[in-house]
């Protein structure tokens, strides 16, 4: 008889079986993983993937000005991008995958444009 490190349960299994169940074995991992220290990777690509999603919320029709307020309270940091992207301008547009932004200041607020990533922009 084996016990199940899980559950406690005694339980009957082949040599390498370590769990009495799927369940209890996906139970003990995700209890392990939630426990590690989160590493510099996990931390920026948790936020970039939240910044993305931030982008895309507030920018369904492909072009929107939001106040930068509004991202920062939903999460939003500015300092994690992908890469970025300059007009003829000179504007440098800073991309999260494919949803880019710039800052703007409009009437005293700070406000961010955003727009969504287009071919032209790999020249
Ligand atoms: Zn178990």
């Amino acid at each position: 008889m084996k016990t199940c490190p899980c559950c406690n349960e005694e339980f009957r299994g082949r040599e390498n079986k370590v769990f009495c169940s799927l369940y209890c074995k996906s139970a003990y991992n995700y209890e392990k993983d939630k426990n590690k220290p989160l590493t510099r990777f996990r931390v920026v690509d948790n936020q970039l993937r939240l910044n993305r999603k931030i982008l895309a919320k507030f920018n369904q029709a492909g072009k929107a000005t939001v106040r930068k307020q509004t991202l920062l309270a939903e999460g939003f940091d500015p300092k994690y991008i992908t890469g970025w992207w300059k007009n003829k301008k000179g504007d440098t547009y800073l991309f999260c995958y494919d949803y880019g932004f710039i800052g703007r200041e409009e009437n005293g607020k700070e406000k961010y444009v955003l727009v969504q990533w287009q071919d032209y922009m790999l020249k």
